[in-house]
C-alpha cells in the first residue's frame, strides 16, 4: 500500500513523462468560449494602456499651479470627450482650462483634472474652481496599467474572468487554450440502474456517473459517459475497450475484493500496465492507477464519496497536468479543530467536516456523516477535512488541512 503522496507523485511523473508536446494540443477558440479554459499562448499589450494621459474625472482639465489661491477663475478654450480629442490647437495656458469627460485625453498643457462637483460655471467660456490639485490628479498616466509589449496573462493560467476583459481589451477575438482530454465514465454495478429509472429495493441510482460528470467537466476536460456494465466480463470488456479510446478511462466501482470486482481482471486482459491498486486512505483505499499506450485509467470504489475524493486526489491533478496548468496540485488551507478527531491507525481519513472563519482563523469540525455512502452527510458538510494517519486523536485547538468543497 502506498501513501497518498507517493500516489500522486506516480500520477503525475507518468502524466508528464507523457507529456508529449502534441498530447494535448493547442486549439484556437472564439473569446465567448474562452472562460476557464487553460491558456496557451503569453498574451501581451498590443499597446500602452492607456494610450494617453487619460481622464478619469468628469470635470475641467488645468495646470495645477493656477489653482493655488482658492477660488480660481478660469478661461474655458475648448472640450476633449472620451473619442473625441481636444484638437491640436488647444493648449491649455496661464489662467485657461480645458472642459474634459471621463475617459478623454488630456490637452496639451494640462497637468491634471479637477472634478465638476468642485467647480461653478459662470458663463459658457469659464468656470470657477473651488479646490486645489496636484499634479497628476484625476488623471491616469500613459501606460500606467501597462506597455506596450508588456505580458499579460501567462500561458498556462486558468482563464477568469477579469482576463476576459483582458483579452478582449487587447484585441484577441481568438484564443489559443489547451485542448480538452477526453474522458470516459464507466459506472459498474449489477444493482445500478439509471437516474431516470425508479429502482426496486434491491436496487440503487447511479450517482457516481454525474459526480464525475460534474468533476471531469470541472477540472476543465470533456466527459463521455459510457453508461452501466453489469459485473459479467463482456460487458465490462465491452464498455471498458471503448473507454479505453478516451485519454482518460475512469470506471467507478468493482475494484474491491467482492467475488465480482472484475474490473482489474480486465484492465489486466486489456495490458492495462498498473502502477498503483492500493492507497493509504479512508475512504479510497482499492483506487486503481495505471496506463494503457496512451490512455491514463482508473479504477475508482465504488462508494460515492470515495469515488469524489479519488477524483480530486489523483484524477484532477492529472488533468490539469495534461492541460499544461500552472497549478495542478489540489488547494489544502489549515484550520485549528474545534473537538478532538479520531485517527485512523493505517490510513489517512478524508471527512466531511464543517469549517467557519471566526476570530482571525479557520475553525473546523468533522461533520456527522455514516461512512463513505453517505451522499448526504457530505451535501451537509462545505469541506473535506484530512486527518493524518496515527494512533490516538488530533485534538482541540490543533491545526488540520482541509479542502473546501466549493
Ligand atoms: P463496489 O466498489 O463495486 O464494491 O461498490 C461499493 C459500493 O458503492 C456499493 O455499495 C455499490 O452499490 C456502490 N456503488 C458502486 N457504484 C456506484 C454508482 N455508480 N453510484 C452509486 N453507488 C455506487
Ligand atoms: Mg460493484
Amino acid at each position: 500500500m502506498i501513501t497518498i503522496e507517493q500516489g500522486i507523485e506516480a500520477v503525475m511523473a507518468l502524466a508528464s513523462s507523457q507529456a508529449r508536446p502534441d498530447r494535448m494540443p493547442a486549439e484556437v477558440v472564439p473569446l465567448t468560449e474562452s472562460m476557464h479554459r487553460i491558456l496557451r499562448e503569453d498574451v501581451v499589450a498590443d499597446a500602452d494602456s492607456p494610450r494617453f494621459d487619460k481622464a478619469v474625472r468628469d470635470g475641467f482639465s488645468v495646470r495645477s499651479e493656477d489653482l493655488s489661491q482658492i477660488p480660481a477663475e478660469l478661461r474655458i478654450i475648448g472640450e476633449s470627450r472620451a473619442g473625441r480629442p481636444a484638437g491640436d490647437d488647444v493648449v491649455v495656458s496661464k489662467s485657461e482650462c480645458c472642459e474634459i469627460m471621463t475617459g478623454a485625453a488630456l490637452p496639451v498643457g494640462a497637468n491634471a483634472v479637477v472634478m465638476v462637483e468642485h467647480s461653478e460655471r459662470l458663463a459658457p467660456d469659464r468656470v470657477r474652481i473651488l479646490r486645489g490639485v496636484q499634479v497628476g490628479d484625476g488623471l491616469l498616466r500613459q501606460g500606467a496599467e501597462a506597455r506596450q509589449g508588456d505580458c499579460l496573462l501567462k500561458s498556462g493560467k486558468r482563464i477568469q474572468l477579469s482576463d476576459i476583459g483582458t483579452l478582449a481589451s487587447v484585441g484577441k477575438s481568438q484564443v489559443a487554450v489547451s485542448r480538452r482530454p477526453q474522458v470516459a465514465i464507466l459506472a459498474t454495478g449489477d444493482e445500478l440502474v439509471e437516474v431516470r429509472e425508479s429502482p426496486d429495493s434491491s436496487r440503487i441510482r447511479n450517482s457516481n456517473s454525474y459526480t464525475l460528470h460534474a468533476q471531469v467537466r470541472d477540472a476543465g476536460a470533456e466527459p463521455r459517459m459510457l453508461g452501466i456494465a453489469s459485473d459479467t466480463l463482456p460487458d465490462l470488456r465491452d464498455k471498458i475497450r471503448r473507454g479505453l479510446e478516451c485519454d482518460i478511462l475512469l470506471v467507478s466501482g468493482g475494484v474491491s475484493m467482492g467475488k465480482y470486482d472484475h474490473v482489474e481482471e480486465i484492465f489486466a486482459e486489456f495490458g492495462v500496465k498498473v502502477l498503483f491498486d492500493a492507497v493509504a486512505m479512508k475512504p479510497g483505499k482499492p483506487t486503481v492507477f495505471g496506463h494503457r499506450g496512451e490512455t491514463f485509467v482508473f479504477g475508482l470504489p465504488g462508494n460515492p464519496v470515495s469515488t469524489m475524493v479519488a477524483f480530486d486526489i489523483f484524477v484532477r491533478p492529472l488533468i490539469l497536468s495534461l492541460l499544461k496548468a500552472e497549478n495542478c496540485r489540489p488547494v489544502l488551507l489549515e484550520a485549528k479543530l474545534e473537538v478532538p478527531a479520531k485517527r485512523d491507525a493505517a490510513r489517512t481519513a478524508i471527512v466531511p467536516a464543517l469549517v467557519h472563519f471566526e476570530f482571525g482563523s479557520y475553525r473546523i469540525r468533522t461533520a456527522p456523516w455514516k461512512g463513505s455512502s453517505d451522499l448526504a452527510g457530505l451535501s451537509r458538510a462545505n469541506c473535506l477535512i484530512v486527518i493524518p494517519q496515527g494512533e490516538g486523536n488530533i485534538e482541540a485547538g490543533d491545526w488540520a488541512k482541509f479542502v473546501p468543497l466549493n
